[in-house]
């Protein structure tokens, strides 16, 4: 990823994604200061701000050039469901996945520690992001998000561009045995994935999920990992692991011109 500076915020930006140019997309930064109450950009819906949040959406919909009016938002609930975002409805849904073939549907997903995945696909002009926290992961949720852009708008896995943003690293992320278990039962092959670390264990979030995108038919070329970790990087992001319930949340979001 790179940081780029747009209309004055600087976002950042997977690198094969920011070359495409019917897609506009980025993630937020924590150290911005915004111009109308000088706090830092934060999208935590749930806190005491909520008008100071709908202005921080504002903010970044206009650095990314597109409509805040057309934001597609969901709550998100560390599960695997998907929506197709193309059929709105009144109620913002609960999903962990969101995808969209239809310009002017702006999607946009939260997060303080969990990756948040883009995927695009430039021949069928679709794109779908995820919410990869470990519950959502070992329900499979990056491997879902492929399905649901093959089934909804006839993907090809191999044309796919995705982008794994930046998340909690193998070497901070703590777990207890619940995870080991889930994995060991729902993805035996990614044991591996876990290092002992006192009594508890490491597990690399990240990992896993490239793993599931390859598996979906990605090329290993073709996914970018942002190498930001967001409990080591203070100053750029926000960590629910690191600040604990009164954590903010950064977006991505993504919409197609
Ligand atoms: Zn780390």
């Amino acid at each position: 990823m790179k940081k780029i500076t747009r209309q004055g915020l600087d976002v950042l930006v997977f690198d094969q994604l920011n070359h495409q140019l019917k897609l506009s997309h980025g993630l937020s930064l924590r150290h911005q200061i915004d111009p109308f109450n000088q706090k830092t950009i934060d999208f935590n819906f749930s806190s005491d701000t909520p008008k100071r949040s709908l202005k921080h959406q504002q903010w970044f919909c206009k650095a990314l050039a597109l409509d805040f009016n057309q934001r597609v938002r969901v709550q998100q609930v560390h599960d695997n469901h998907i929506i197709n975002a193309n059929h709105p409805t009144t109620n913002i849904e609960k999903a962990d996945g969101v995808v969209t073939n239809q310009p002017g549907c702006n999607v946009m997903l939260i997060g303080a520690d969990c990756p948040l995945i883009i995927v695009y696909d430039p021949s069928q002009h679709a794109v779908g992001l995820a919410h990869a926290g470990w519950r959502s992961s070992v329900k499979g949720i990056s491997e879902k998000l492929i399905d649901s852009m093959q089934s909804e708008f006839n993907c090809d896995p191999e044309h796919c561009l995705a982008g794994i943003g930046p998340g909690i690293c193998g070497d901070c992320f703590e777990v207890g045995q619940e995870v080991v278990d889930a994995v060991q039962q729902n993805s035996p092959n990614d044991q591996d994935l876990f290092k002992p670390h006192n009594d508890r264990w490491h597990f690399d979030l990240i990992e896993f999920n490239y793993r599931q995108l390859l598996r979906s038919g990605l090329k290993e070329s073709k996914v970018e990992k942002s190498g930001y970790c967001t409990f080591e990087e203070n100053e750029l992001f926000y960590s629910y692991r690191r600040d604990g319930q009164t954590a903010g949340r950064w977006a991505l979001m993504a919409g197609l011109l």
